[in-house]
Parts: structure tokens; sequence; C-alpha cells
């Protein structure tokens, strides 16, 4: 038996301007072909995990192509289209597939594609008739009903910070092979919730989301249960199919046990609110132990789409006299600086180019040390195995700790980015974390505590903070009490 994989997998904040484009994809993580199954083999990502589950299952593994981009901005259209080209041309070229497994993340955004994750499994339909197609997504999808028809079956992460991307890769595998010998295929049923709930608010060890989480989870442990997913959605992602999602997978009753599940969302839409601090307040909790103290830079959020170049907490920390502190920022301009100026020691103004609300320029001085491109291996729970490259870095002995600073976008969701450049956050008395919860897989292990700061950023901790030109209506909490259990609630008819 053969089953392919492939996919295209960004998050998109359409509320962040700078453009996604090939380019960003060709980066980060571009496979085809064997290519992809050689690369993707024993990592923790979801296609490592149906390479993994393929193999188990004596099935080969087929690659197809397989695309993901840090999140940014709107995804250009002739990236998307270009990869879209070839995972077709790649799975009609294909010998006798007798299945396919995508890893998409569902809140992906493309210009002038309305929802570029069906058109994905639609184009690949068209292609491989009703052979069975399974598919991974994000604990942030926004999923529209279209992905979720055309899909024999959808598996959501059921964890925040992120780390069971390899099982559910896994979990797609096992179903899609056992479609492919049975011949069944599930019941679906998707209901969408008109609830719009932000990052901070979705960890999955705290309250609603642990509790629905273990719903779905119990679920899941029925026998005739395929799948079962309870998806909070990104905010930050304007399109129409913005909000939480409820789908359940079901030999029998998936509409019943999704409506009940969805109830269960919808009594503790309130709950989803975190409480938040000023960033003066945020670095003064950084001058007393017990340390380190992780201040989460919440709205400058690099894996929500945010640049990472905010100066918020830095003037912050300055300004309380903090010490011992660990931050890294993205800039190129001043990496390049670094390397071009040379010296043991320098003086320049880091961060603060991308937006002038998100700080002005931090004015960092002190010893420096420079590294040529730096690519470390992710060793923790989050993409385990999987090469990224930080571009040239330079990291500065500032009064408040050491900043490092970096060519390419570094998402906080491993510590490995900081040892390879001798940094050490175990050490420190605070460590700047740009992102929401994703944090939480390299530093909770060993931080003393978090301080969850009101900063400036593209991933707001407010949604009445941001602009949205179109959206759903209604969508609690921007209106306070719509209904919703006649109007979104889809049975889907067999692909
Ligand atoms: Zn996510």
């Amino acid at each position: 038996m053969r089953i392919g994989l492939g996919g295209i997998w960004q998050e998109t904040n359409t509320f962040a301007p700078r453009p996604t484009t090939w380019e960003d994809f060709h980066r980060y993580q571009l496979f085809e072909g064997p290519e992809l199954v050689a690369s993707l083999a024993g990592t923790g990502t979801e296609l490592g995990g149906a390479i993994a589950a393929a193999r188990e299952h004596r099935v080969q593994p087929v690659g197809l192509l397989f695309g993901a981009a840090l999140p940014a901005g709107t995804v250009r259209r002739d990236a998307f289209e270009r990869m879209l080209r070839t995972l077709v041309e790649r799975t009609r070229a294909a010998p006798a597939l007798d299945g396919l497994v995508l890893s998409l993340h569902g809140a992906m955004v493309v210009d002038g594609h309305a929802d570029p994750e069906a058109e994905i499994v639609a184009a690949l339909r068209a292609v491989l008739g009703d052979l069975p197609i399974g598919v991974t997504l994000d604990y942030h999808a926004n999923v529209g009903p279209a992905l979720a028809r055309s899909t024999d079956v959808l598996c959501g992460y059921r964890s925040y910070p992120h780390v069971d991307m390899a099982e559910r890769g896994a979990e797609a595998l096992r179903l899609v092979v056992r479609m492919a010998r049975s011949g069944a295929r599930p019941d679906r049923h998707l209901v969408k919730l008109p609830l719009l709930t932000i990052p901070h608010a979705q960890e999955d060890a705290a309250a609603p989301m642990r509790q629905l989480l273990a719903a779905a989870d119990a679920l899941r442990a029925d026998a005739d249960v395929w799948a079962a997913s309870v998806l909070p959605g990104f905010a930050y992602a304007e399109t129409d199919r913005l909000g939480f999602t409820v789908y359940v997978a079901a030999g029998d009753r998936a509409a019943r046990r999704a409506r009940e599940l969805a109830a269960m969302v919808w009594d503790r839409r309130a709950e989803f609110a975190a409480p938040l601090v000023s960033p003066d307040q945020a670095a003064l909790a950084a001058t007393a132990a017990p340390y380190p103290v992780v201040l989460v830079d919440v709205a400058d959020n690099v894996g929500g789409g945010s640049p990472g170049d905010g100066t918020a907490l830095l003037h912050a920390l300055a300004h309380a006299r903090a010490t011992g502190a660990v931050a890294v920022l993205w800039d190129p301009a001043a990496v390049a600086r670094a390397h071009e100026e040379g010296g043991a020691s320098l003086s320049l103004p880091v961060g603060g180019h991308s937006d002038p609300r998100m700080g002005p320029p931090y004015p960092a001085a002190g010893p420096v040390r420079r590294y040529g491109p730096v690519s470390y291996l992710r060793t923790g729970s989050y993409m385990r195995g999987q090469r990224v490259d930080m571009g040239r870095v330079a990291v500065v002995e500032d009064r408040i700790g050491q900043i490092v600073l970096t060519e390419r976008r570094v998402v906080p969701f491993d510590d490995d980015h900081l040892a390879a450049v001798g940094v050490r956050p175990r050490g420190a008395r605070a460590i700047v974390a740009k992102g929401a919860i994703a944090w939480k897989a390299a530093f909770d292990g060993y931080a003393a505590r978090a301080v969850y700061a009101r900063t400036p950023g593209y991933c707001p901790a407010s949604v009445d903070q941001l602009d949205y030109r179109s959206r759903p209506q209604p969508l609690y909490p921007l209106e306070r009490d719509p209904g919703w259990e006649a109007k979104v609630s889809a049975a889907l008819s067999p692909p």
C-alpha cells in the first residue's frame, strides 16, 4: 500500500503588513518527492509522525510536496499557486496511491483564494477520486465547512504549546490506512461557534481548554469515534472562517456528539480571558526572586505572525534597572552593523524598525559576540529533530542582560536557539518570550513564574483592538450575546 504525503502550512496574520512569499517557504521548509520523506523522517512534525506510522503499518510513504513558512502576513497568490501546482502534478504522477495524508494549518490566508486549505484538498480530490484523504490541522485552525466536507477525516492538534504534531500525523495515517483497507468512512459533523478567543487564554493545561480537551479525549476513547477536535482558532486571520470549531468523525451519532461538545464550549465562553500587566509592571517583576521569570511579550508573538522586533519590554527593563535578562530580537540591519563595525564592544539602536507602534529602537551597548550563519537542531518537545536557520547573530552584553540579535526571525519554542550562541536562560533573571503560550515548550520546565505583559504588536491581547474589515457576525465577545445553534452546525455528506 502507498500513502502520499504532502501539505502547505502557514499560520497567517492578516494584520501583519509583511506578505509571505515563496522565498519564505523556500527558506523555512520546502521539500519535494523522496527528499520530503528523507528530511522529515524521525522529526516531531506531522509528516514525521505519519512516516513513522507508515513504516509500522508496512505502508510505503510517498513524498509529494510539503511547504511551510513562519507565521507572517498574507500569503502571496503566486507562492500558493506554485506549490499547489507542484503538489497536484506530483500526486498525478505518483504510482498508484491508496490514500493521502496532508499536513495543513487551517488558518492560512492567501490573496485571491478564499479558503486555501479547502482548495488544496479539492484539487487533490479531483486527481484521486474517492480515495481516503486525512488532514492534520493546527490548534489555531479556522476551519470552514468546505474543508471538513472534502476531507474524510480531520485530526486537530490537542496541545498548546503544540507538542503532539507527530502523534496527530501518525493518527491521520492510521485512519487513512483503515479507510483504504476497509472501505469504511466515518460520519462527520462540524460545528462552527461564533466565538473568538485569544492565544494566551487557550493553554491546554488551564481552564477552560483543559476541560474541553478532556471532553474531546473522552469521546475519542469510544471505539466508534474516529476523531474529535476542539479547535479554538486564530483571531488574527481575518477570514469568513474565523472562530471556534468543534469536529467529530464517528461511525454513528457524529452530529449529536459534536453538538454536545460544542454546547460545552459555549457554556464556558466567558472563561477565555487571562490577566495581563503593563510592560513596566512586568519589568518590575524581573527585579525580585524567584528567578527566572518569563516576561511574556504577548502581542509581539513571532509564532503568531508578529515581527519579533518590538522593544517595549527592553525599555521597561532598563527603566526598572533590571539586570540578567535574556531577550531575542529580529534585527538584520543591526546584525549587519555589528559584523561590519568590528570591535570588542559596540553601541547601537536595536529593534523597533517594523512598526513605530511597537516601541522606538532600544539603545543597546556593551561587549558583543558575533556568529556567522547559525543553524541548530531542535532537541525539545516542539518539532524535535528539525533544523532551524537563524542567519548571522550578534549577542550584546547590555546593562539589562544579553540581547540576541538575529538575521532571521526565530520562534521561542525551544531553548536550543539560545544554547547555539552560548546563552543560558536557566541562569537568567528574566527571559523575554515573544509568544503567548508556545514558549512553555522551551522554558516552562525551569521558569520560576511567568508574567503576561500588555505589549504592542500584531497579536494584541484583546480582540477589540483589532480592526477587522470584514468578519463573520456575530462573534462573542465582540457581540455580547450571539446565539449559535441553529445556523452554524453543518452536517457533512460523504465527499
Ligand atoms: Zn498554533
